[in-house]
């Protein structure tokens, strides 16, 4: 026989009996609910358990995998394995948060619930959404097809198509090698191009790039937005011969024919034309999660990213919703580097908000690309939401280095897994700093 000695042991039966019994229509409810696991969402999700115990948290993140994403461009290069980028998702949410092992099919930011993919609905008192950014392969004809049949065709932003695009690199005796950039939003800006310039080096070690023409197509009118670091890149590609094509998009694949189509997107007459490919590598486009696309238009912008203040991450019109990362209007370029400095800020506002004050975080901006250009240097891009440098090191950063490649394969990683997802990284301000002696922002 079950004895219960107060009112709280009762109150938490209830709550278990609640939830275990409950139907698929009936509500579940939390203080803090954080719709996605990714890096963003672990990392707030892990402060808000441990400001808030256990109970009151739930993540709500259907992948059982969670991957840290910025690696993947070593694996394109053989550098890193695909596994070693990956570890299960249970292990990497915070241990005392409830994990809803679905995704989240609907927002209701009027009613203060969320549906899962089950049909179940939760409710909450606070809402966290860091739902990253969408992949849109099919918004490239052929491209599905391509990825899954030609041996030569790849794509970092996956994980399996990231291992793929080392076999391809492997596999390319030279002829016509083409790297995309999207004409959409992207995240990491940078990678479309560090895989070029691997891919290039590699070539180069293997005896094939005197057989072989790179071509990029980009649908920026510059190499970076930063001017700083684009200038560094403009010399890289000039000297390893590379043909630049801006303002230029990848419209369809026939992998058959070995072709791609190409927009021109300044010409007036909507200008295409095919290439032969014999190696290719696609940057695909990107979007908001269909799930914002499709919630209430007070809730996102005109492009469906999640609508909140630049500063503090408070949502533009519910106060009790909150966003970080690829998946909001945050006007800075889509970074874990970003989310790092941006989930200290949230919580800070999340704290103030359940305090009964406004949140009064300054968020600079920061974000980072450390733009590997070879199999041991990297050029550090670090800026604010004006694309001014805001460098951590007090050395010129758009200098190539083999520290900073040093940084980004060893030391980043470990700052992401064990500082950044267990709640515990605020970003490098502090860092930054000390190393100016004080004289940097
Ligand atoms: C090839 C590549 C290279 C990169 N290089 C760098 C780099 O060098 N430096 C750097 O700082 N950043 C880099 N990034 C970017 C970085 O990985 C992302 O910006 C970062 O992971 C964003 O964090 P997030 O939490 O917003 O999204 P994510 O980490 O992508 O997490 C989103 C989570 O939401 C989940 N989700 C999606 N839909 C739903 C749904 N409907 N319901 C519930 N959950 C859902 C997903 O399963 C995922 O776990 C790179 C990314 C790629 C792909």
């Amino acid at each position: 026989m079950l004895k219960l000695t107060n009112a709280r042991q009762l109150r938490t039966l209830l709550v278990q009996i609640n939830r275990k019994y409950s139907s698929k229509t009936d509500t579940a409810h939390y203080k803090v609910v954080v719709a996605g696991g990714g890096a963003g969402g672990c990392a707030v999700a892990a402060r808000a358990v441990r400001a808030l115990g256990q109970g009151n948290v739930a993540v709500i993140e259907p992948a059982k995998t969670h991957y840290y994403q910025p690696l993947w461009t070593l694996v394109g290069a053989g550098i890193k394995k695909v596994e070693q980028t990956a570890r299960p998702m249970k292990d990497v949410l915070p241990k005392n948060c409830d994990h809803l092992a679905e995704k989240v099919a609907e927002f209701d930011p009027d009613r203060n619930t969320v549906t899962l993919g089950n049909g179940k609905k939760i409710s909450y008192d606070y809402l966290v959404v860091a739902l990253g950014i969408q992949i849109d392969l099919n918004k490239v004809e052929g491209l599905v097809d391509a990825l899954n049949n030609d041996p030569l065709v790849g794509s970092i932003y996956l994980p399996d198509m990231a291992s793929k695009t080392f076999t391809a690199m492997q596999n390319f005796k030279g002829g016509n090698a083409v790297f995309t950039f999207p004409n959409t939003p992207i995240k990491c800006a940078g990678a479309p191009q560090k895989i070029m310039y691997l891919a290039d080096e590699f070539w180069r070690k293997h005896g094939v790039r005197d057989k072989a023409e790179i071509n990029y197509f980009t649908s920026l009118g510059k190499m970076f937005g930063v001017d700083k670091y684009a200038a560094t890149l403009r010399e890289i590609v000039k000297r390893k011969d590379i043909h630049v094509n801006f303002r230029t998009s990848l419209k369809a694949v026939d992998h058959r024919k070995k072709t791609v189509t190409i927009e021109y997107l300044d010409s007036e007459t909507g200008e295409e034309q095919t290439h032969k490919y014999d190696f290719l590598h696609v940057a695909p486009p990107m979007s908001a999660p269909d799930q914002l696309k499709n919630a209430p238009s007070k809730f996102v912008d005109s492009a469906g990213f999640l609508d909140v203040n630049q500063l503090n991450m408070q949502h533009s019109n519910y106060e009790n919703v909150f966003g970080l990362g690829d998946c909001t209007n945050i006007p800075t370029a889509k970074t874990a580097a970003a989310v790092g400095a941006q989930n200290k800020i949230l919580f800070n506002s999340l704290q103030s908000v359940m305090a009964g004050t406004s949140p009064n975080g300054q968020y600079d901006g920061y974000t980072a690309c450390p733009l590997v250009t070879s199999y041991n240097k990297c050029v550090m891009a670090e800026f604010d939401f004006s694309c001014m440098p805001l460098e951590t090191f007090p050395v010129n950063q758009a200098k190539e280095r083999r520290s900073m490649y040093f940084f980004k394969k060893n030391v980043f990683p470990e700052i992401y897994w064990n500082l950044l997802v267990k709640g515990h990284w605020g970003g490098n301000k502090v860092f930054r700093k000390v190393l100016h002696l004080g004289m940097s922002k």
